[in-house]
């Protein structure tokens, strides 16, 4: 198989995660994947190799020159947000920069995905409009297996490596899955999604806030001075958050406040929230500024009818990437010595790298992989840039 048919392979598993299960991955498709990717590095040579109860998938490939173990990973699952199912992938060869009609009547347009522009001349791989393409991340997958197959078949000499395949990488739990105690290295990359210029040592810092409100129902027609209509209450406190700092205001390296979810009676009224910001004092500040704005609303009636609660998700590996900044310009000189153009972008997300690096203390910048628009039925890869993929991670491995 080359790189292109491994994709191809790859896709063709629906591997869609939905919601956290305790000991075992979100859905039992997505264990197929993983049977197929052990099979696979089994065929490599890998040692070691085994799937936990939570179907990720674990190689060590010992290598002959001696260094510092690396591990690379990248996960198998896909979003819920589109569908993953029966995936119909269609190829199209040096692509003119032109609108691209997905199927009939299911038009994507360089209006409305701009990053469509930097691709004229690549051969790339759709979707039908249907499903989403599960290039995020199986074409990280495929780009770290084309590189082990080159090296390995080749018989060129590699540094100790241990590949790790995830599931539940979009549900949040992707790292947690990982079995950290067992690694043998102290550092690694996740090859994960966006335009291959792309690295990551930057990401969200991330709280969820809660907000529950409980009203006072009285019959409306003698209401007056009385009733307190919890959904009334939690729509004032939403607009008492900045108008401008929503997920569609906002972009780089500016923070969010995102309403997930607002439901209830007038008896009472629950809403869900993330905040994020790359700036952790930020961030505080943006949840401090909330509960503020419910204490003045408490204030205003009197008695806490209203409660904020905050939690904290994920934070930022750039503060301790910064303190092994050597495995960034590592990377940085390869992308170099090959000649390709490379830009640090700051991720407006978390990824199981940075879960690794803040929580585990095991620093793992994110490379891109070609990928766009995922997480949708307009996602796209760039084969061209998935080779790019292929040459980096073998120059790193070499
Ligand atoms: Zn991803």
């Amino acid at each position: 198989m080359n790189l292109v048919e491994k994709f191809l392979k790859y896709v063709s598993f629906e591997t869609t995660s939905y919601e956290v299960k305790e000991d075992r991955a979100s859905s039992d498709l997505e264990y197929l994947l993983s049977e197929e990717m052990k099979k696979e590095l089994e065929e490599l040579g890998g040692q070691d190799i085994y799937i936990n109860k939570f179907g990720t998938v674990y190689a060590y490939f010992p290598g002959e020159i001696e260094r510092e173990p690396l591990a690379l990973i990248a996960h198998m699952d896909t979003s819920s947000q589109a569908s993953g199912k029966d995936v119909k992938p269609r190829i199209i060869k040096n692509y003119d920069g032109k609108d691209i009609e997905l199927s009939k009547g299911i038009v994507m347009s360089t209006k409305d995905f701009p990053s469509l522009k930097d691709v004229k001349g690549d051969d790339l791989i759709v979707t039908d409009g249907k499903t989403l393409l599960g290039g995020d991340d199986k074409a990280g997958i495929a780009i770290i297996m084309q590189a082990l197959e080159n090296i390995i078949k080749s018989n060129k000499k590699h540094i100790p490596l241990e590949v790790i395949f995830t599931t539940d990488e979009e549900i949040g739990v992707g790292a947690s899955h990982i079995d950290v105690d067992r690694l043998k290295s102290k550092y690694g990359y996740t090859v994960d999604g966006g335009d291959i210029k792309n690295i990551n040592y930057e990401n969200f810092n991330a709280s969820s806030m809660t907000v529950t409100v409980k009203g006072r129902s009285i019959h409306p027609g003698s209401a007056k001075d009385k009733m307190i209509n919890a959904l009334n209450v939690a729509i004032d406190f939403h607009n008492s958050l900045p108008r401008y700092m929503r997920p569609e205001d906002t972009e780089l390296r500016e923070g969010f406040y995102h309403l997930l979810s607002l439901n209830g009676s007038e008896d009472e009224a629950k809403a869900l929230y993330i905040i994020r910001d790359h700036d952790f004092n930020k961030l505080e500040f943006m949840e401090d500024y909330a509960k503020l704005a419910a204490k003045r609303i408490n204030d205003s009636y009197g008695s806490e009818i209203i409660k904020v609660e905050t939690k904290l998700s994920y934070k930022n590996m750039k503060e301790i990437i910064d303190k092994h900044y050597e495995i960034v310009e590592q990377i940085v000189s390869i992308y170099k010595e090959l000649g390709y153009e490379y830009q640090f972008e700051a991720v407006r997300g978390g990824t199981d790298g940075a879960e690794l690096t803040v929580f585990n203390n095991f620093p793992c910048p994110n490379l891109g992989t070609g990928d766009f628009n995922c997480h949708g039925r307009f996602e796209y890869v760039s084969i061209n840039q998935m080779e790019k993929g292929v040459n980096i991670i073998k120059k790193l491995i070499q």
